[in-house]
């Protein structure tokens, strides 16, 4: 099993933003992709029900049943459909989402497609959203790592657990595989232990700190190691919780430094956001096809 400290082997290189202009120079090349996924050529028309060859409709985001002239409009449904936004924008910025290491702020999204603020924030928290579908939840195994952190709210400079206005994001990590985050309403027993006994398989060695939520686990099935990170015993051996941490670090960064101040009830999907990279980081060249699929399927 691998750990942290070993290497991970150079993922294949993602798409280059050189690739993505090739793949949608247009509006139109966009358009054929979500109708391709949709739909595609040969698909059976709804009115005729023989199979069909679809044109593009000028001027419209339609395509006609060669025989019976029926229309398919592949964004109905869809978030592109009441969007006054270009689709290579929209792809564009779902591109950005998938290739940024730390996230996409609306700022950011704001500058490079030159649309409003407000725009820009609500194609992130649309992308976002859809990260949180594309991105499943398999059960862990094995080495798994478990800790809570603290994030967000105004006294962002009080460490301590229970820090008010903080949103408490509870985190599962398997050593050389997925890792799963939950916004959860306490630390107490009854909202931790319930998560880990649906998501880790039991037989699994589990790390965690020294938490009193944490200590029942031995006892329903699970090889329970402990770090105590109040006597400054990071490391016990194999036992650490490392990994979820330089998670957290990379979580907290970017929602302190490029999100200025994210609500309690958009944390989960930000979290889901770093789930999903942390999680696509051996295949990134998927994540985009993966995401842009999500919103071609209403
Ligand atoms: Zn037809």
């Amino acid at each position: 099993m691998k750990t942290k400290t070993t290497k991970a082997k150079k993922p294949k290189a993602s798409i280059t933003i050189r690739d993505f202009f090739q793949q949608f120079p247009t509006d139109h090349a966009c358009l054929e992709h979500i109708f391709t996924i949709r739909f595609g050529q040969g698909h059976e028309c709804p009115k005729c029900v023989r199979k069909a060859n679809w044109y593009k409709i000028q001027a419209e985001r339609a395509y006609s049943c060669q025989w019976c002239g029926h229309h398919l409009h592949p964004t109905v449904g869809t978030p592109f459909e009441d969007s006054r936004t270009p689709l290579q924008l929209w792809f564009y910025a779902i591109y950005l989402f998938t290739t940024s290491r730390h996230g996409v702020p609306a700022k950011e999204l704001e500058r490079q497609l030159g649309v409003t603020y407000k725009c820009a924030w609500r194609m992130g928290h649309e992308i976002r959203k859809h990260i949180t579908q594309v991105d499943g939840e398999f059960p862990l195994f094995g080495q798994v790592e478990i800790d809570e952190t603290y994030v967000g709210g105004r006294r962002a400079g009080i460490r301590g657990r229970g820090a008010e206005g903080k949103t408490i994001v509870f985190g599962m990590l398997q050593r050389g595989g997925q890792v799963m985050t939950k916004i959860v309403p306490s630390v107490k027993a009854k909202d931790l232990q319930p998560i880990i006994e649906e998501n880790v398989a039991k037989g699994s060695t589990v790390h965690t700190d020294e938490l009193r939520s944490y200590k029942n686990l031995q006892r329903v099935g699970y090889d329970h190691q402990t770090v105590e990170h109040g006597s400054g015993e990071y490391v016990k051996g194999i036992s650490h919780v490392n990994s979820l941490e330089s998670f957290w670090a990379r979580l907290k960064n970017s929602v302190k430094g490029t999100h200025v101040h994210v609500s309690r009830k958009h944390l989960d999907k930000y979290a889901k956001e770093f789930e999903f990279r942390y999680n696509s980081k051996s295949k990134p060249i998927s994540m985009f096809p993966s995401l842009v699929s999500t919103f071609a399927k209403p």
